[in-house]
């Protein structure tokens, strides 16, 4: 290929004045040059284009005399990459490009051998690695040596049979070379596609002279950063390493000292007072202008501080909050700026306990990442053993095959709970988020063994009592007890979400089932419950047996004498929920589930009914058989139950005027909003409208009062998204229940699909798990049918979303565009939504803002 110049433009010189972008020269190209307009003693540095680089890469090397000529004679330089985000990675820096056979021997003139032989045995092994990509094991070394090094520079010849390269044009083509080419490799493209970048991403590089004073004892290398990196609170961190070169002189070297308040001994502050000042000026001089917390890499040469790069300090989510808050509240950046700053998502790590990132991790197995958090525990294998547990005060995690809402007690009482099957929206994951219990379910690399109380991990096998700790963030099963973060609700938590409050413009309701889930949606300022699912209430205990004693009823007195018994607890519920919730929205959904999932589903379950029942053995497996359907998901429940037993919802209606009325005496003031679930025809709702509108007129009569109540529907049926025009005519909202929908538009079972979604998703049929990202063209397009319909006929139509989707940014963007007035989702994803909304009006008002004006 013939050699080419490098054009002008390509490269420049990094001075406040030259030509360099972000788009064309890449971050750190950008930030050099910021550093350099902030007057920062910065060593001169070349920047090479996207466009220099990728010609490089396509084998275009250019005579390098101009680029080289911009330094003085001898100075060895280092190559560093600079894409255009911090985030996109790029090859490691290569230092001390220029060392050869001359240069080791003046050096070791000036300085002596121990000096030159260090830094030539260093560059040798940099460019065997990266740039011959031979073998690191073979160049590494305990300590260097004259002979260390001569024995690699023969390996070097023997392996690549030719003398390593003595002309520094020549090793400074190789290494840009090798640099342009490590970007355009499958694996790196591959990786910073997966964080956002496009397929044409460039690459530039940065070229600049090396500020080590090697030798001098006062010579040295460091990191600061003035934050500390998981908390975000101000402090200054980093290490200083005398006679040290480049970040890995000090990251993993135990001599490396402090820079302030060495217990060890002396500091870099002590050692070099001045320099430790001024490096501090210009920590505070990056944050205020470039409105970051910036690290600084620096060099130390006799007392004289060089800036030779800087980069966004690495933090986690608590972190990143803190510096986001603190930089608006110093006015250094805006409110908006803040918002923006914060990944949503993230947000959730802050509500929970995270496993320390900063200790080891050694993971057992994986699983789905259902409900996020970290717990560590004792392993049980069933709920009654989880509630002895925790009785006895002790945390353990719950290992079930898959729950069923008979566990709901033993979830309650776990620190964690695990299951080998189910997906994102199978029980174990809706009630996990739901009690923010960390979760991981869809762990197929896990074998129960529930006859010896045992857990197979492929690796190990756990027995009951044995101490795990279960990542519900990552999905990650670890051994024994992990350090933990503990959860950061605090100020700069409360600020940036109430900032994001100020702007939203789509409500953000809770679901919630029971007071204490409740409490904590309040405590997450949502704005109501938007899904209050009754059949939880049913599993208490005490309710429990009242609620199969119903079941059983063979005659009508019979279950209304049951449900007579249920009503007072009901309405104690609803009393507590109201109460709790201070006159926000509530919106009840009416029994949902099939029957047969409050029966026993084991034999000594069923004995233990027929004792308390009275009643013979046989009659109650008679009784369950009778009930248990082929396709309960797609049987008798929901609104269904409602038509065919409508006294259920009846009791609960009652139960709900009635509280309202109890709440309206108290002096508080209550408009109940009653949901009916999976709904697919109008006549379903026409009749329970009617049965609950007599409910009504029956209760006022009654007890004196007056009172209003909402009643609307849950669009959980494709047919009833295709029907909400005529459904509208009954219903004053409607509320999608997408993870339902997600289930019957594509036919696909919520609680298996998780046994081969990841290999759907990985073989590309599907962009993503349906049930945990709402799939917008599909569903989606029944949920604007439904929304466009619903609205034609019933203008005032209250929409909303409900299904797990409800938390997640992605559908909070769609529900918003739909023109839907709320989204609703469990109470520990409320502030994740209500950030995702502040940013969603952010970016709206961006896009206007750059609209033409139209006048
Ligand atoms: C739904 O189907 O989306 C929903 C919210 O109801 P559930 O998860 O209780 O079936
Ligand atoms: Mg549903």
């Amino acid at each position: 290929m013939a050699n080419r110049n490098l054009n002008l433009l390509d490269y420049s010189e990094i001075t406040g004045a030259a030509p360099i972008a972000l788009r064309t020269h890449g971050w750190r190209a950008k930030c050099l040059q910021r550093l350099v307009r902030l007057d920062m003693p910065v060593p001169k540095t070349v920047a090479l284009s996207f466009e220099a680089v990728r010609a490089i890469a396509a084998g275009s090397m250019p005579d390098l005399s101009g680029l080289v000529g911009r330094f003085d004679a001898g100075q060895l330089l280092s190559v560093r990459p600079s894409a255009e985000n911090t985030d996109w990675g790029g090859p490691g820096a290569v230092l001390n490009i220029g060392m050869n056979n001359a240069r080791y021997a003046d050096i070791t003139e000036t300085h002596g051998e121990k000096v030159a032989t260090a830094l030539y045995l260093s560059f040798v092994q940099a460019y065997a690695q990266h740039v011959a990509r031979l073998d690191p094991d073979m160049f590494a070394v305990s300590e260097p040596s004259p002979r260390a090094l001569e024995a690699a520079l023969d390996d070097y010849e023997k392996e690549m049979e030719e003398p390593f390269p003595q002309d520094p044009k020549k090793q400074l083509a190789e290494v840009l070379r090798s640099m342009a080419r490590a970007w355009e490799g499958t694996s790196a493209r591959l990786l910073r596609q997966a964080k956002g970048a496009s397929a044409e991403a460039g690459l530039g590089l940065v070229v600049q002279a090396m500020a080590g004073g090697y030798g001098a004892p006062e010579t040295g290398a460091g990191v600061i950063q003035f934050i500390e990196p998981v908390t975000g609170a101000p402090q200054i961190t980093g290490r200083y390493a005398e006679r040290g070169q480049g970040r890995e002189a000090v990251s993993n070297n135990p001599q490396a000292m402090y820079l302030t308040c060495d217990p060890r001994g002396a500091s870099l502050e002590e050692l070099h007072p001045a320099a430790f000042k001024s490096l501090v000026r210009h920590g505070a001089d990056c944050r205020e202008k470039l409105r970051e917390e910036m690290q600084i890499e620096f060099t130390v040469v006799n007392g004289e501080v060089s800036v030779l790069d800087a980069v966004k300090v690495q933090r986690n989510s608590r972190a990143a909050v803190r510096v986001a808050v603190s930089l608006a509240e110093d006015g250094i950046i805006t409110r908006k700026e803040a918002l923006m700053r914060v990944t949503p998502r993230a947000l959730s790590e802050l509500l929970h306990r995270q496993v320390d990132p900063r200790g080891p991790r050694d993971v057992l197995a994986r699983g789905i990442a259902a409900s996020p958090g970290a717990a560590t525990g004792r392993l049980v294998f069933t709920s009654t053993a989880a509630q002895a547990s925790a009785s006895r005060g002790e945390p353990c995690i719950l290992v079930r095959r898959e729950t069923s809402p008979e566990d709901i007690r033993g979830m309650h009482a776990a620190a964690g709970v695990l299951t080998e099957r189910g997906g994102m929206t199978s029980h174990a994951a809706v009630i996990g988020r739901g009690l923010g219990v960390p979760c991981i379910v869809g762990a197929t690399g896990l074998r129960i063994d529930l006859k010896n109380r045992q857990l197979h991990t492929g690796r190990r096998v756990l027995s009951e009592g044995d101490l795990i700790t279960i990542d519900g963030t990552a999905g990650e099963i670890l051994p024994g007890e992990a350090d933990m973060l503990e959860p950061a609700l605090d100020q700069w938590f409360t600020t940036l979400l109430d900032w994001a409050d100020a702007l939203r413009d789509i409500g953000v309701r809770a679901n919630a089932d029971t007071p204490a889930d409740a409490r904590i949606a309040r405590g997450f300022k949502a704005e109501g419950i938007g899904l209050c699912r009754t059949e939880h209430m049913f599993f208490e205990d005490d309710r429990l047996t009242v609620m199969r004693e119903m079941i059983f009823a063979d005659t009508g007195p019979d279950r209304a004498a049951a449900l007579a018994r249920l009503l007072p607890m009901q309405r104690s519920d609803f009393i507590e929920l109201f109460s709790i919730m201070e006159g926000l929205p509530v919106c009840i959904r009416l029994f949902d589930p099939p029957l047969h999932e409050f029966l026993p589903h084991t034999r000594e379950g069923m004995k233990q009914l027929a004792d308390a029942l009275d009643k013979p053995l046989s009659e109650v497996v008679r009784r369950s058989e009778e009930l248990a359907e082929f396709n309960p998901m797609l049987g008798l429940r929901g609104v269904r139950l409602g038509v065919t037993l409508p006294e259920i919802y009846e009791m609960q209606a009652r139960a709900i005027f009635e509280a309202t009325i109890a709440i309206g005496r108290r002096g508080g003031k209550v408009v109940p909003e009653i949901m009916i679930p999976l709904v697919s025809a109008m006549r379903e709702v026409e009749l329970v409208k009617a049965r609950i509108d007599a409910v009504a007129a029956a209760v006022r009569v009654e007890r004196g009062n007056g009172f209003e109540y909402r009643l609307g529907v849950m669009v959980e049926t494709p047919r009833a998204a295709l029907r909400a025009g005529e459904i509208a005519q009954h219903a004053e909202f409607m509320s999608f229940g997408t993870n339902d929908l997600t289930q019957m538009t594509y036919g696909l079972s919520r609680d298996d699909a998780g046994r081969f979604m990841s290999y759907y998703v990985q073989a590309g049929v599907f962009p993503e798990d349906p049930f945990h990202v709402l799939d917008t063209d599909g569903v989606g397009e029944l949920l604007l049918i439904a929304a466009e319909r619903g609205r034609k006929a019933r203008k005032s139509l209250t929409l909303s979303i409900c299904g797990e989707h409800g938390g997640s940014p992605e559908s909070i963007a769609f529900c918003r565009d739909a023109g839907f007035d709320y989204v609703s989702c469990s109470p520990f994803r409320v502030p994740v939504a209500r950030l995702a909304a502040a940013q969603l009006t952010i970016k709206g008002d961006e896009a206007s803002d750059q609209m033409p004006d139209l006048r």
